[in-house]
């Protein structure tokens, strides 16, 4: 299939580090490797190494020796893409790297589009297209979870039930057809209720991983926060209290602006993506002073907004201000500083917004575990568990199963309305399509051979 087209890639990331590995895929995988590095045992050629062996060796352009380098050469048809794969270890610096690639490339091998590798795992019938995106999710997993779902789908837990639900279907509709054809072998006396409850039976699953989808996506993809409050609430420090949960997993999110933060951070299980507004200038404009101007698009966005206010303070009309731009969303007011004496009541804000509203200190952490579980409580119905449930992330996934559950409702209501049962076929096919459609198969051709094989015996 890929004759002539040999890709290569640098396939680790593009920093300094220690190691770096350049991957080469295709059929001409092995002579391109040949020519560019030489193993110290001499014999040894990539060309007639065994699969799933290594060599150590130098690389050279010509007589330039370039880098040392360890060869690991896997050969067709078991390797990640199917295809002949070479991967050479080499140092991870990114010079050094660019300029073994580019030595690939001119002795043959084409530079790999995005996402190549995976895509010929797919075409090459490895796996199929539900674990090819979950090899995308994996490398951007933000969390535990993600990390969880990523692999459980990878393994083809989705589409272990995905294909077991097409096959189901694709019985019936088969058994449809071969009734109408040959009524003398096949009848279909009682066949639509028998029907209906396999049908039934179908459409609670997918409504199931329908319903799977919000909390799936929040679980890892995370909430979406935004911290707003006056100067000197104590938004700062309510970031540094959640950083301080999980430091080593904070990150910083891209295309953030200099006057926003934006950090990722992981508390009980619960993504935050916390745009801050604390870094906001002081100027004379009394809304951006208050911290809201700028955050403004920000809250519009978010799913959930903290709104921190100093409780040693009384409340003034700039908390009014920030009050009037955030009424609409899921809020959550934290009066802030509670090891001070609070001269906020819980009740004299609860007069101006329809918020949850707790107290605590953000700079000795009291009371943060009623923010997670208020957290828990909002965005998972206070039951953030996931301990073998098969979850929906990909929204993909989801539009399909949605898809799916309108033709199979369509089915149900043929059933019951005594329709012919030709007419189910369509809707079961259409079905049978959309499921097919999330682990990227096409429908009439499995459905031509299932006729033929199973049920078109001696004919
Ligand atoms: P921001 O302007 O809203 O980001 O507020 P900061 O986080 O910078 O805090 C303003 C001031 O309040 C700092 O001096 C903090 O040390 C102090 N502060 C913040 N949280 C607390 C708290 O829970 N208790 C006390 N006593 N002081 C706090």
């Amino acid at each position: 299939m890929f004759k002539e087209d040999t890709i290569a890639a640098i396939t680790t990331g593009i920093s300094n580090a220690g190691v770096g590995i350049i991957r080469i895929s295709g059929d001409r995988a092995c002579e391109i490797t040949d020519r560019v590095f030489q193993a110290e045992n001499k014999k040894k050629k990539a060309s007639n190494m065994k699969s799933y062996t290594a060599a150590f060796g130098k690389i050279y352009d010509g007589d330039d020796l370039i880098d040392e380098s360890i060869l690991l050469v896997m050969k067709a048809p078991h390797t990640y893409t199917c295809e002949d794969v070479c991967e050479l270890q080499c140092h991870g610096g990114i010079v050094v790297l660019r300029k073994i690639l580019d030595l690939v490339l001119r002795n043959g091998a084409r530079a790999a589009e995005p996402g190549e590798f995976t895509k010929r795992a797919f075409l090459g019938g490895r796996i199929d297209m539900s674990q090819a995106e979950s090899v995308m999710s994996l490398i951007n997993a933000k969390n535990d979870f993600a990390v969880r779902t990523s692999v459980d789908q990878l393994q083809g837990r989705l589409k272990n039930t995905i294909v077991n639900m097409r096959e189901k279907i694709l019985y019936n509709v088969a058994f449809i057809e071969s009734a109408l054809d040959d009524p003398e072998h096949y009848s279909l006396d009682g066949f639509p209720d028998k029907l209906r409850m396999i049908i039934d039976d179908i459409l609670i699953q997918v409504e199931g991983l329908i319903n799977t989808f919000d909390n799936g996506k929040i679980l890892s993809e995370g909430i979406n926060t935004v911290i707003v409050g006056k100067p000197n609430a104590g938004k700062s420090s309510l970031l540094n209290m959640f950083v301080g949960e999980d430091r080593a997993i904070v990150t910083d999110m891209a295309g953030t602006t200099r006057d926003t933060l934006s950090e990722i951070v992981n508390v009980r299980g619960i993504t935050l993506n916390i745009i801050d507004t604390a870094g906001i200038r002081e100027t004379d404009d009394l809304v951006e002073k208050i911290g809201v101007d700028k955050a403004i698009k920000s809250v519009d966005k978010a799913d959930l907004v903290l709104y921190v206010v100093d409780g040693s303070v009384e409340l003034d009309e700039n908390d009014q201000r920030i009050i009037e731009k955030i009424r609409d969303k899921n809020v959550i007011v934290i009066i802030n500083k509670s090891d001070l004496e609070i001269k906020i009541e819980r009740d004299a804000i609860c007069r101006y917004i329809d918020a949850e509203v707790i107290q605590l200190s953000a700079m000795t952490g009291d009371g943060s575990e009623e923010l997670y579980d208020m957290l828990n409580k909002m965005f998972f119905e206070g039951s953030l568990s996931y301990n073998d449930q098969l979850y929906i992330t990909n929204a993909r996934h989801k539009n399909e199963l949605v898809c799916t559950k309108n033709a199979l409702k369509k089915v149900i209501e043929s059933i019951d309305m005594g329709m012919e049962e030709d007419f189910f076929s369509i809707d079961m096919m259409d079905a049978y399509e959309h499921l097919g459609l999330i682990i990227g198969e096409t429908a009439r051709d499995d459905l031509a051979d299932k006729i033929f094989k199973d049920f078109c015996m001696g004919k």
